[in-house]
């Protein structure tokens, strides 16, 4: 049997205001009363908030996605997007291992079928998710699509690095209820972030790290990218990211920071 979602609390919410202000105009009362005028305040803000939720890494409604731990101790999760992708990722696992710094990479299936080696380099000392096969936006797809996108992206995974991922981050950020309950039902957690750095866009590494560092909090998720998404490939160019790791490193340790991956940051999680 399905579990109850809070989101289904918020739908009828939302469903009710648009009927109550719908039966009240049809029968003639005027739009600006005060009961038609709550009832549709009440709808458009539950509306609202399931639109919100929907586009949110953060999201909560919708079911349950980890981007940050309930923690007081100084420790970040790196996460980094959209690899394998040489050169770019040989360069990170390089700074990583200086640094000695575990991460925790989400990969689409299809550049690990293209890269597998790399991706099992990265395996070897890091943490691999899932992220789709094709990093489609799976926003408004059907639970059927959503299932094959993460199942075709499990077996690309696990074919390349013999690993079975257990967590799983949707392309571009925006969970629905269909992609959170689909990932679920496949024994994944879903994982968001509490920082980016909007680092596809290309700024100089100065801009990447100071953002990074800007929004890090204890128990904190930091979005990187070490890679594109597919179809982007071998246009990608990160080395303007994989610049500003060693300063995002350095800097957090100054402030005593230290680095685990998102598995060890859900242990420490105080959260319910
Ligand atoms: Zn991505």
């Amino acid at each position: 049997m399905k579990r109850p979602r809070a989101w289904h609390a918020v739908a009828g919410l939302a469903a009710c205001g648009a009927t109550v202000t719908g039966a009240r105009t049809v029968a003639g009362y005027p739009r600006s009363s005060t009961p038609t005028v709550s009832a549709a305040a009440v709808g458009l803000g539950a509306a609202g908030l399931m639109v919100h939720q929907w586009l949110s890494p953060r999201s909560r409604l919708y079911g349950p996605v980890f981007w940050h731990a309930k923690t007081p101790r100084r420790v970040m999760a790196l996460t980094f997007d959209d690899g394998p992708c040489h050169p770019f990722t040989e360069q990170l696992l390089g700074v990583l291992d200086r640094e000695r710094v575990r991460a925790t990479f989400f990969m689409p299936g299809a550049n690990v079928r293209r890269e597998p080696q790399l991706a099992a380099e990265v395996a070897s000392e890091h943490v691999v998710g899932n992220h789709t096969f094709s990093h489609p936006h799976l926003t408004w797809s059907r639970t059927g699509k959503v299932r094959q996108e993460i199942e075709r992206g499990q077996e690309e995974i696990q074919d390349a690095t013999g690993r079975e991922p257990e967590l799983f981050r949707v392309p571009h950020g925006w969970y629905g209820p269909q992609v959170i309950s689909t990932a679920e039902s496949l024994g994944l957690r879903c994982v968001g972030w509490s920082v980016m750095a909007w680092d596809w866009n290309r700024p100089p590494a100065q801009t990447i790290s100071q953002r990074i560092l800007r929004g890090s909090t204890p128990g904190g998720i930091s979005l990187l990218h070490d890679g594109q998404n597919t179809d982007a490939f071998p246009e990608a160019d990160r080395s303007r990211t994989i610049a500003a790791v060693p300063r995002i490193i350095d800097s957090l340790r100054e402030e005593d920071y230290c680095f685990v991956t998102v598995p060890e940051l859900r242990s420490l999680d105080a959260g319910p």
